[in-house]
């Protein structure tokens, strides 16, 4: 790309072409076509898309690790980082809050709680007799997210009981912190817990920018190790309509073949509908207009270029195992590799719009549904807070939005056990919000971009990589 200091690489791979795109859109929709015509052949899929899926998640651990430690030496030195740095946590922050004002003006809006459910399945939900309704809720999240339920019941065992329940948004801070720094890098590695492995590499990288003696074999090994990675994520593109085809086909067949697909989204299509309006506002509105008002570009040319990072995001329904393609895209796009190396990874952990509206509207729908509750303004003060909170805290893994936004519900004593209402479609609003998440991490590296300092006339990046 023009932007990138590297010169070209003959043995790099050519960029692909809109060819790509078009050939993992229509694997998209062959896909959910044979699962919604045959779904038993569809299922038995699964093993292919599980192979790509895995190849993608191999990479993410060693690729966000060489990628933060390229950004920071790129700057030559870490104190460099001081403003892009803010600008990225700044630009997190702000498009999370817009999200979910978002969410909450749509459901605010349109109510799809009311009138919309039908009065036997809520009474199903609260009705007792089944255990208490933890173990039924553990039981359920860890069913419908693959989550084990010791990790399900970690994140509950941090929320109050129902009755006495205090909003609690000091534990979540205090968790949020903890978050940053591991105990163990090589548990941390083992669990993809990607936010210690990017404060542990711009730790490490910054404290060879303060060397005095000569760090390019370091930096050449972080380098040419990063080069290689990214190499392997084209490579691995080429067989993406293949994997991308087998991995929704394999879910959608899934779900067809339990036979309640389409029913389901039928009897909550309002509250599915509403979410999906709100994504789209600020997937087409909010976001564009940023990026338009700080680059005077034409977003909708970027979107369009990150296309395959997005329709990945759909297939995966995970941020973190979208990473890899989502470097290589933005990077293909233009924006300069000392914007996309350490924003990309950092906005794949904590930055996601597409959670913080989704739970902002879910809990709101919620409180429509159940007869009694009438959220007050304060409250949906609270449950902005606590969905801003709640989606820095989520991981980039499929449906981790859904068991977060427990802490949502929690801090506004909502039952828990309603969850069960929309669990069911989760998997597949899943996708959206992931995409919706991938696309702001995309716009927030181009954003950053323009407040980083001018290229050093020779960074170690680009002198070892020539
Ligand atoms: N699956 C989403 C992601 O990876 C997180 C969520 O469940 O909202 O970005």
């Amino acid at each position: 790309s023009a932007s990138d200091p590297t010169p070209d690489d003959p043995s790099r791979p050519k960029p692909h072409g809109n060819w790509l795109t078009y050939a993992i859109g229509g694997a998209i929709i062959a896909a959910i076509a044979l699962a919604l015509l045959a779904p038993h052949v569809a299922e038995s899929l699964e093993v292919g898309g599980e192979l790509f899926l895995r190849a993608l998640k191999m990479i993410v651990v060693p690729l966000v690790f060489t990628s933060v430690m390229c950004g920071v030496l790129g700057l030559g030195d870490v104190r460099k980082l001081g403003r892009p740095g803010a600008t990225a946590i700044g630009y997190y922050l702000a498009t999370t809050v817009l999200a979910v004002l978002v969410g909450l003006v749509v459901v605010n809006v349109i109510r799809p709680g009311e009138g919309t459910v039908d009065q036997a399945k809520l009474s199903e939900l609260s009705g007792g007799g089944m255990g208490t309704p933890k173990a039924q809720i553990t039981k359920a999240l860890s069913q419908s997210t693959g989550l084990s339920t010791g990790e399900v019941a970690s994140v509950l065992e941090d929320l109050p009981p129902g009755e006495s329940s205090q909003p609690g948004i000091g534990s979540i801070f205090k968790n949020l912190l903890l978050m940053l720094v591991t105990d163990n890098l090589f548990v941390a590695a083992a669990e993809t817990q990607l936010l210690p492995i990017i404060v542990f590499a711009i730790v490490f990288a910054g404290m060879l920018t303060t060397m005095h003696q000569d760090v390019s074999s370091i930096t050449t090994l972080v380098v040419q190790s990063n080069e290689a990675l990214m190499k392997f994520v084209m490579l691995l593109m080429n067989i993406a309509p293949l994997g991308i085809f087998c991995l929704v086909a394999a879910r959608f067949g899934k779900a067809q073949a339990s036979g309640e697909f389409l029913d389901e989204l039928a009897q909550i299509g309002w509250y599915f509908g509403t979410v999906l309006i709100g994504l789209a506002i600020h997937a087409f509105v909010t976001l564009p207009l940023i990026f338009y008002l700080v680059r005077r570009e034409n977003p909708y040319r970027y979107m369009l270029a990150m296309s395959q990072a997005l329709l990945t995001a759909f297939s995966t329904a995970s941020s973190s195992a979208t990473l890899p393609v989502t470097l290589e895209c933005s990077e293909e796009a233009g924006i300069s590799k000392r914007s996309t190396e350490f924003v990309i990874p950092l906005g794949a952990t904590i930055n996601m719009d597409g959670t913080a509206l989704y739970e902002a509207a879910a809990a709101i729908f919620i409180a429509q549904v159940v007869p009694g509750i009438d959220l007050t303004l304060m409250q949906q003060v609270i449950v902005a807070v606590t969905a801003t909170l709640a989606a820095i805290g989520a991981a980039g893994i499929p449906e981790a939005g859904l068991v977060t936004m427990l802490i949502v519900l929690n801090a506004v004593g909502l039952p828990l056990e309603y969850i069960g209402l929309i669990l069911t479609v989760d998997w597949l609003l899943d996708r959206f919000r992931t995409t919706v998440n991938v696309l702001g991490d995309s716009i927030g590296a181009a954003v950053v971009e323009k407040s980083l300092p001018d290229a050093l006339p020779a960074s170690p990046a680009a002198a070892s990589a020539s």
